[in-house]
């Protein structure tokens, strides 16, 4: 799992093992050059030589040691940076449906602390680990050519320390990892909250929903104690096993050298290395356990990147020519279902079943129909959001399954039911679709959303930031709806675009659409049936299936059912042959 993360980077980390090895060399020269210095001294010999190689040893191991810690710093950072890219792109290119499963906040979670994670066990630990085993395998070899009865003591110190590494770390492992997924979920919930933070207060459940975001929290603090306690507890009696062990060598090595079985300089040249072996034994167990930490970030990680792709969504890219309304055949069918059924997740209930629809090339078509009939869905299916289960969707004749969803979204302009706006400015979000726009044709579209007055107030005009609070949900579908017109898409796809805008404003928007009708083909799911009833067809929807397709007037004799959603409003056909536009304001309930 880890190393498909540092892969990449392997010849720099070879680089760095080497490094590292190098550093243990001479660590392990140390004491041995040591030595040699004390039997100089006592031999009355010249200090010179071996002095010098002390210092030579110093000054390599101080360049040795700079190089490793920047060039595995280096390596770290382009570990989280690619797991970073990898997640960002995953994200953007996933099919919609199953990430949108996840929370938003969750997803970030991963992008921004699990890759942290990552860091130090995708560079350092790895080489920790190898360069660890060796400097205490060298350690121990160069104390039993010292002394093998001295290296039988230090032995089974490092014997009992080491099983007993191997005993905690696991459950240290798994407490962080907890630790971590609670982290997430936290982020999740804040998320989501932090979106709905005025519901949040109106209910006053800030407490509530404090409490339970803090919940996640606390478990997170909770498993973090734990492996800190078990962290700690590990490290004592490893420091305390080595500090024994030399207590018992000093003992034993006394004896023998009162005994006259060992020189004084041996004894201290052991020493050293029994001092020196604290750092081995921390390097491995330490490098051990940010490993297990990186392996669970690395998991977490890669269990995003299984979220499938869009399909085909890294195929070619050829763009479609355009498929304007005019010019001959403009009556044909644009776009078409045939038999399409669709569900959001295996197993569940169908969102459509066996749909056939037509959408021409120019013209207003509305759909219609109650809360759940599948109208999003719909639209969800033209802009591949969704795949069909069943039965064929077709572009211009082009079966949808011949094209990139690319290419399918090159011909579609789309304004969502939530208006979620980009954030930037005013000027970015309606660039955002199409960057190319002239000044002249973005004056225009504010004109035709009736958004300009509003633009002209500001102070930075076009350039002001546009936050969600500084815009009420009105103005900014007007300026998703603005977004949409300045691309002059082919199709135009309105989800319930106007829901949140005066009846006047929408009145005027309804006008502008109309017009791109006579040009192109709009498409138009509305709750309000005035803005419906001048549309060339109505597409009546009910529990997933078409119930009915005509003009307002033929629903009104055939659809028992239409006549009830048109009563609801009380929409008297009298108005109805007018402009549509009067009975507007009216609140429903009124005569
Ligand atoms: P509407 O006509 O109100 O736009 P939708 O097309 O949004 O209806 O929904 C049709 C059906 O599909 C509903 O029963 C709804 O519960 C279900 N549905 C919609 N979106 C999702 C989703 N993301 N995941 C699962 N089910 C969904
Ligand atoms: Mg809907």
């Amino acid at each position: 799992m880890l190393w498909s993360f540092v892969h990449p980077h392997r010849r720099k980390l070879a680089l760095g093992l080497v490094l590292a090895l190098l550093g243990s060399a001479l660590q392990l020269a140390n004491p041995m050059v040591t030595k040699l210095v004390l039997d100089t001294v006592a031999d009355a010999g010249s200090l010179v030589v071996p002095i010098s190689l002390l210092l030579g040893l110093f000054g390599l191991g101080i360049v040795f040691g700079l190089w490793h810690w920047i060039l595995m710093g280096t390596v770290a950072e382009k570990v989280v940076l690619d797991a970073r890219t990898s997640l960002v792109r995953r994200y953007f290119r996933a099919a919609l449906i199953p990430m949108s499963r996840r929370p938003t906040g969750e997803l970030v979670t991963r992008a921004t602390s699990d890759t942290v994670l990552l860091r130090e066990a995708a560079s350092n630990s790895i080489i920790s680990l190898i360069n660890g085993g060796v400097l205490l395998v060298g350690t121990l070899a160069m104390m039993g050519v010292l002394d093998p009865v001295l290296l039988a003591v230090t032995f089974t110190a490092v014997l009992v320390v080491t099983v007993l590494f191997l005993t905690l770390m696991p459950s240290i492992a798994t407490a962080q990892e907890r630790a971590q997924n609670s982290l997430g979920l936290m982020g999740g919930v804040l998320d989501g909250a932090l979106r709905a933070v005025r519901t949040v207060k109106v209910s006053r459940a800030e407490e509530r929903l404090g409490g339970q975001i803090l919940e996640h929290a606390e478990q997170a603090a909770r498993h973090g104690v734990l492996s800190v306690r078990r962290e700690a507890v590990a490290w004592t009696i490893a420091y305390g096993g080595i500090q024994l062990a030399i207590i018992a060598i000093l003992g034993v090595g006394a004896l023998r050298v009162t005994a006259g079985e060992m020189e004084v300089s041996t004894l201290i040249a052991f020493l050293l290395y029994a001092f020196t072996l604290m750092s081995p034994v921390m390097e491995l167990s330490q490098s051990v356990t940010t490993l297990q930490s990186g392996v669970a970030a690395a998991k977490r990680i890669r269990e995003v990147e299984a979220i499938p792709l869009e399909p085909s969504s890294e195929g070619p890219d050829v763009p479609l020519p355009s498929l304007g309304g005019t010019g001959p055949g403009a009556g044909e069918a644009l776009l078409e279902l045939r038999g399409v059924t669709a569900r959001y997740a295996p197993g569940a209930e169908p969102a459509l079943e066996r749909v056939d629809l037509s959408i021409p090339r120019r013209g207003h078509t509305a759909v219609v129909g109650p809360s759940g009939a599948g109208k999003t869905t719909v639209f969800s299916l033209f802009l591949r959001f969704l795949e069909p289960e069943d039965g064929e969707l077709t572009l211009a004749g082009a079966p949808y399954s011949s094209l990139t969803p690319r290419q399918v979204r090159g011909h579609f302009a789309y304004v969502e039911q939530d208006t979620p706006v980009i954030p930037g400015t005013i000027r970015e979000n309606l660039l955002f679709s199409n960057p190319d726009a002239s000044e002249e044709d973005v004056r225009r579209v504010l004109g035709e959303v009736r958004l300009s007055d509003k633009v002209d107030a500001l102070e930075e005009g076009l350039d002001a930031p546009l936050d969600a609070t500084s815009f009420s949900g009105g103005q900014r579908q007007r300026i998703a709806l603005a977004r949409a017109l300045l691309c002059s898409p082919d199709i135009l796809l309105l989800d319930e675009a106007t829901s949140q805008v005066d009846a006047i404003t929408e009145a005027a928007i309804t006008a502008g659409v109309r017009r791109h009708a006579e040009r192109k083909a709009v498409v138009t799911i509305a709750h309000r049936l005035s803005t419906v009833i001048h549309a060339d067809t109505i597409v009546l929807m009910e529990d997933g299936r078409v119930r009915a397709q005509g003009t307002h007037r033929e629903l009104l004799d055939r659809d028992p059912l239409y006549r009830e959603l048109v009563a609801a409003l009380h929409i008297s056909e009298t108005e109805a042959d007018e402009d549509g536009v009067r009975d507007e304001g009216l609140p429903v309930g009124s005569p």
